[in-house]
């Protein structure tokens, strides 16, 4: 029986209509604007100059952090410029990024086809990262540095991916439908690098085309350490931890990470991205995005070159159908809400929802809570959103901490269901940074004094063998000054 899970909301998935059509390909546009930190982690180190002539494929920035990703060029043509450009992120103010002029020659660096299995798996690991390859579900993690801590244990548990429970999203579902060997072949590369003794593929019961491509290609692959299990549909189930609850049953500790008790999540478009990485040797260049939402003419799943300006995605999707009330970058639940087409596509644009006020779960006047307690049942991770709301208020970070805000995942079910029309997650994203600052310098501060502990017992330590030396010198004199005394 699978493990339930605490709370999440079933909601209207919203997929139909992207899911109609196949995949498309979309034309490489006249110019792209790639992001030096379209990343978790630090950003890339330019590894090209303004002038410079580029391939497709070419590296062009370097991971040169324990947690970065490289990035590589998505079209041939020329360094037009490497300065700051307004980009898709939660956080304010424009990225360095840089910008190729596309000279239409589609003239692609060459990498030669790798034999995972002729590498081991630290080298693996290591090859996985000069791809660029970074989580494709929306978090953008860097896939090396994840597998790394995933070496650390013993045959681990590989989960990937494929819920995709967020109202609106289809790319992984389109994914799994037309290119389910290309994600087997991507876990057996996974198994290979994490020496995993199993991997479940998890996909969520309402894709049930998705759901018979991945069963059949499985039953070709024979292999016995593949499975594929389906679940209820439920957000956010398709939370890492809460898969990770899901599938296995444990619970990923609080503050911790999968790892900890032997579980590794990558979502099933990384594992396709491995694989197009090590079998056609084509770097993280180009991702699906679900176009969708009423306010566009011909919902789908289109294939578009990073760096892409997301107004031609409309375009190739006939438009917009009407004066949209938002368009947001990823799913109606935990989606950023964009000022503004005119910004690029990143490793993280899983979904672009281009919404009517109809397809909005739009928020009255905010009320006083009530404490109904409708967003503690709600909430995934079991916290106390009405008490994080208080204390969010009051500025409380010693309370907020000791009631667990960093492991809010944002995922929206507690404002779904308040009746006062609180915007509780927006107000624990907002606290977050103050209390990272906090615990950053509580940290600090522990380390300050455990510093100062040893080296007052070094010094205690040095007294007391200098002492105990004086002792022995003074014993030794005394001896001297007694012969056979
Ligand atoms: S759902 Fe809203 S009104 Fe009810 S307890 Fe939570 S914050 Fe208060
Ligand atoms: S946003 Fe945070 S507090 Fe609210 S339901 Fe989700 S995890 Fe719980």
């Amino acid at each position: 029986m699978t493990p339930a899970l605490h709370g999440g909301l079933r909601l209207p998935g919203n997929k139909q209509r992207s899911t109609q059509k196949p995949l498309r390909l979309i034309p490489a546009p006249d110019q792209v604007v790639l992001p030096l930190d379209q990343h978790a982690g630090a950003p890339a180190v330019a590894t090209v100059r303004v002038g410079d002539r580029v391939l497709r494929g070419q590296l062009i920035a370097r991971a040169e952090s324990e947690i970065s990703a490289s990035l590589h060029a998505s079209v041939a043509g020329t360094v037009l410029a490497i300065e700051p450009r307004a980009v898709p992120y939660h956080r304010n103010g424009p990225s360095t990024c840089i910008v190729i002029d596309n000279d239409g020659s589609d003239a692609t660096a060459s990498v030669a086809a790798v034999d995972h299995a002729a590498l081991d798996p630290r080298a693996l690991c290591e090859y996985i990262g000069n791809g660029g390859i970074v989580g494709l579900g929306g978090a953008a993690f860097p896939t090396a540095p994840k597998l790394r801590r995933g070496q650390q244990n013993d045959g681990p548990h590989l989960i990937l991916n494929g819920a995709e429970c967020e109202p609106w999203i289809s790319c992984d579902d389109m994914l799994m439908r037309e290119h389910a060997q290309q994600i087997l072949r991507g876990a057996i590369i996974l198994c290979h690098a994490l020496q995993a003794a199993r991997c479940t593929v998890v996909i969520e019961d309402d894709k049930p085309v998705a759901e018979s491509a991945m069963r059949a290609a499985q039953a070709e692959l024979h292999d016995e350490r593949i499975v594929i299990q389906s679940v209820p549909t439920i957000y956010p189930a398709g939370g890492e931890n809460q898969i990770i609850t899901v599938v296995t049953g444990l619970e990923v500790p609080a503050s911790g990470l999968p790892s900890d008790i032997g579980v590794l999540c990558h979502n099933v478009g990384t594992a396709a991205a491995v694989a197009r990485w090590l079998d056609n040797g084509e770097p993280l260049i180009r991702r699906i995005v679900t176009v969708t939402g009423s306010g566009v003419t011909e919902p789908g799943n289109l294939e578009v070159w990073l760096g892409t300006p997301m107004s031609q995605l409309v375009d190739h999707s006939g438009g917009y159908s009407g004066s949209i009330a938002r368009l947001l970058m990823g799913g109606s639940m935990m989606g950023l809400a964009l000022p503004s087409d005119d910004l690029p596509v990143v490793k993280a644009s899983n979904c672009l929802v281009a919404a009517l006020p109809a397809d909005l779960h739009l928020r009255g006047m905010e009320m006083p809570c009530i404490r109904c307690g409708n967003c503690s049942e709600a909430c995934p991770v079991m916290l106390l959103p009405q008490q994080l709301h208080w204390f969010a208020r009051s500025n409380d970070f010693a309370a907020l901490e000791s009631l667990g805000l960093m492991d809010c995942i944002e995922c929206g079910c507690c404002d779904y269901v308040c009746p006062s029309q609180i915007p509780l997650a927006q107000q624990f994203r907002q606290a977050k940074p103050a209390l990272v600052e906090r615990l950053t310098s509580k940290q600090q501060a522990s380390l300050a004094r455990q510093r100062y502990e040893s080296r007052d017992q070094r010094l205690e330590r040095i007294e007391a063998e200098r002492q105990a030396k004086l002792a022995e010198k003074r014993k030794a004199m005394t001896q001297n000054n007694h012969p056979g005394g």
